[in-house]
């Protein structure tokens, strides 16, 4: 699992901040040499005491502490449900990035395993090539071997059918009646 963003980056500065502490005092707005006491919930200001007694007497008031105490845990609140929602927006994008880094894997893998098909292949076609071309080969060895061997009994065939017609030719006797005998030694030379 790798992270995009490190939780420990994001935290609540709210934390920081200790909520019995005592908060700084206000000087009054209308009243400049007073500093404030309460806080009036009705006009949601901070008051002196003059103020009170002149303006605020009948309103709600509160201490100045638990109010700044009750804003400050409102504050943290929403701070800590931002926090949740980012965690679970960190949290989806590394699940989506293992995702996609899964699915990469995958896809390299395979493109891997198409390559190597490919490469075997390639190589069976070389080596199929290899051995058609050593099969023409010696087939055509063969054929102008068997070419030379016609060629050779063409030759004495002529040479047969030479002898016959001399002999006829002379019309000598002797060697006709010697030609049959002569001549049957030659043929079965020639269908060995
Ligand atoms: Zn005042
Ligand atoms: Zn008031």
């Amino acid at each position: 699992m790798h992270d995009i963003l490190a939780l420990k980056d994001i935290r609540s500065h709210i934390e920081d901040i200790d909520i019995r502490s005592e908060f700084k005092p206000v000087k009054c707005k209308d009243q400049r040499k007073q500093l404030c006491c309460m806080y009036c919930i009705t006009c949601e200001i901070l008051v002196c005491p003059k103020c009170i007694a002149k303006t605020h007497h009948t309103h709600v008031m509160m201490e100045i502490q638990t109010v700044c105490q009750m804003k400050v845990e409102g504050m943290k609140k929403m701070q800590d449900q931002a926090h949740n929602k980012v965690e679970k927006f960190i949290e989806k994008l590394n699940l989506m990035a293992e995702t996609e880094k899964l699915k990469s894997n995958d896809i390299e893998q395979k493109m891997l395993e198409e390559e190597k098909h490919g490469r075997e292949f390639h190589s069976q076609c070389l080596r199929l090539l290899e051995e058609h071309k050593e099969k023409t080969k010696r087939q055509f060895e063969r054929l102008s071997k068997k070419e030379s061997e016609v060629l050779e009994e063409e030759t004495d065939i002529e040479m047969v059918m030479h002898q016959v017609e001399n002999i006829h030719k002379s019309k000598n006797t002797e060697k006709i009646l010697g030609a049959v005998s002569s001549l049957r030694t030659n043929w079965s030379h020639l269908s060995r």
